[in-house]
């Protein structure tokens, strides 16, 4: 049985902490007197909240949502904080916290059985973003590189065979790294002219033969065919 939905927010910043609702500002001072602005967790948790109210709404559960901050570092000193409706505290008052809640909110609203079915309507709402890095691309040294000079030489198809102009090294399997890279960092599909881009391959019957020797699954037609770079990229120089 539940009474009331606890939403809140770690924080786990050190230092004095104050709180002003009217700029929506949220300022650390350090020991040594310097002071910086932060994304007010106030705002951030009554946001949260709202939302956590609104999909509640829209299941037909009344369910009070009780929105809080909690400062996790034994660092922090809480100092002014003017937010009336978010409560804001230290970890260690946790227990202190909810007891007061347990005793202000005691008739159950919902049965077990509701709760299970909130929290599988909340698990299906959640939609999983892949993770990107965020980075300068302009910045990064492509192609096929070589594991000798640690990466740092990019390798060329010569005869057959990837050719380390630096150190003289030849590794076929740093092309398949290279694919591997490339799908981290740039995307799943490579096209044929985005291949010779990223090889430096100026021949595009060598790219051709060098991207249908993969045996990837492709999608598109013609100019427009993409090649798909699986996760197992790397395994698959083993099979040659
Ligand atoms: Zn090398």
């Amino acid at each position: 049985m539940s009474e009331f939905y606890p939403w809140l927010e770690a924080k786990n910043l050190s230092g004095g902490i104050d709180i002003i609702d009217e700029t929506s500002q949220c300022i650390r001072t350090r020991v040594d007197g310097r002071a910086e602005g932060f994304t007010n967790p106030v705002d951030q948790v009554r946001r949260h909240g709202r939302f956590v109210s609104g999909f509640l709404h829209e299941l037909g559960v009344a369910l009070p949502v009780v929105c809080g901050v909690v400062f996790c570092n034994a660092n922090s000193i809480i100092g002014k904080v003017n937010a009336r409706d978010v409560l804001v505290f230290q970890i260690t008052g946790l227990r202190y916290k909810l007891d007061q809640l347990y005793s202000q909110f005691q008739q159950p609203v919902i049965t077990e059985e509701q709760l299970l079915f909130i929290a599988d309507k909340f698990i299906a709402r959640r939609k999983l973003d892949s993770w990107r890095p965020k980075y300068d691309k302009s910045k990064l040294r492509v192609g096929v590189l070589c594991r000798h000079c640690h990466h740092r030489s990019r390798m060329e198809y010569r005869y057959g065979s990837w050719f380390c102009p630096r150190c003289g090294n030849k590794d076929d399997r740093a092309f398949y790294e290279a694919l591997y890279d490339y799908r981290l960092l740039w995307g799943e599909e490579i096209s044929k002219s985005e291949f010779c881009e990223f090889t430096r391959i100026e021949s595009k019957k060598t790219a051709y033969r060098l991207l249908t020797g993969l045996k990837l699954e492709t999608v598109g037609a013609n100019r427009n065919r993409k090649y798909k770079i699986p996760p197992n990229i790397k395994q698959m120089s083993n099979k040659k």
